[in-house]
């Protein structure tokens, strides 16, 4: 029988891809692999990993045969239902973490996985937090994760902000579909296999975030922030349509990989 060190070697998957296979079907953690990557693998583990290691040669992402991925330290439920959490929408939740007003209202629009509500939820529990998908199936997700992760979240179908008419906020963020309709990444990697409607508007890329900023007006109570993730390509564009649309101090954040990726704005009223 081959050790786990070989079947990984010879898995001819990237070697991370397959260590995470592997120990969801062993059921350890990283120090156990290390421990035993001598031991040779039992029959039923050697099945059971291939089956895995298969998929993920067509390009099935780990996080959809995993079922799981982690944000921001946590562990949250993802299914091809929703959008893969990324380690870029980190740098949106620090903003709206620094920004959110003690005990302040909140809403995330196209929430996904609910990766950002049940982050902010969880890092301030003093804040009220809701978020919105069109997507029922999405919102199944989310609300397995609040649960999971023991986060009062209030979850609510609409379409960007139609279902919460005449509500207002302290923050609004939002990480939405802006990739333009023919980028040639949707046809490479993840993205394949990630719902359409979580990663593209069919156009320009630029459709969905130019009418939170119009749509997200009302619902802002005076000095409130709106943060919005967007491609590396799309900071000018975005602080153009927000500085537009009357948003004061307009500025765009850069991502760990140094790549414009949040852009926001102050309403005022
Ligand atoms: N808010 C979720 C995330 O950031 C989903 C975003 C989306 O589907 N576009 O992962």
């Amino acid at each position: 029988m081959p050790t786990y060190r070989e079947l990984i070697q010879t898995s001819g998957l990237e070697r991370f891809d397959a260590q995470m296979l592997l120990l969801h079907v062993v059921q350890k953690n990283r120090a156990w692999l290390i421990a035993h990557d001598t031991d040779s693998a039992s029959a039923a583990h050697i099945a059971e990993f291939e089956a895995l290691v298969n998929r993920r040669r067509i390009g099935e992402p780990v996080a959809y045969i995993l079922g799981s991925r982690e944000f921001y330290g946590r562990e949250f439920i993802v299914t091809p239902a929703v959008l893969i959490p990324r380690p870029d929408t980190e740098l949106l939740v620090e903003l709206a973490l620094a920004r959110a007003p003690q005990a302040g209202r909140v809403i995330d629009l196209g929430t996904g996985s609910g990766c950002i509500p049940i982050t902010l939820k969880l890092e301030r529990p003093d804040l009220s937090v809701s978020a919105v998908d069109i997507s029922p199936d999405a919102l199944a997700i989310a609300q397995q994760n609040a649960a999971a992760l023991n986060a009062d979240v209030r979850f609510v179908p609409s379409d960007w902000l139609s279902a919460v008419a005449g509500e207002q906020f302290e923050l609004i963020v939002s990480n939405p579909p802006y990739i333009e309709a023919n980028d040639v990444h949707l046809s490479q990697g993840d993205l394949r296999f990630e719902p359409s409607g979580a990663l593209t508007d069919g156009g320009d890329g630029l459709q969905h975030l130019a009418s939170i900023i119009t749509q997200a007006k009302p619902h802002l109570l005076a000095g409130a922030w709106l943060l919005l993730e967007h491609g590396w390509d799309q900071g000018a564009a975005c602080r153009e349509l927000l500085q537009t649309a009357g948003y004061e101090q307009v500025q765009t954040w850069r991502d760990l990989g140094d790549n414009d990726r949040v852009s926001g704005g102050i309403w005022q009223g």
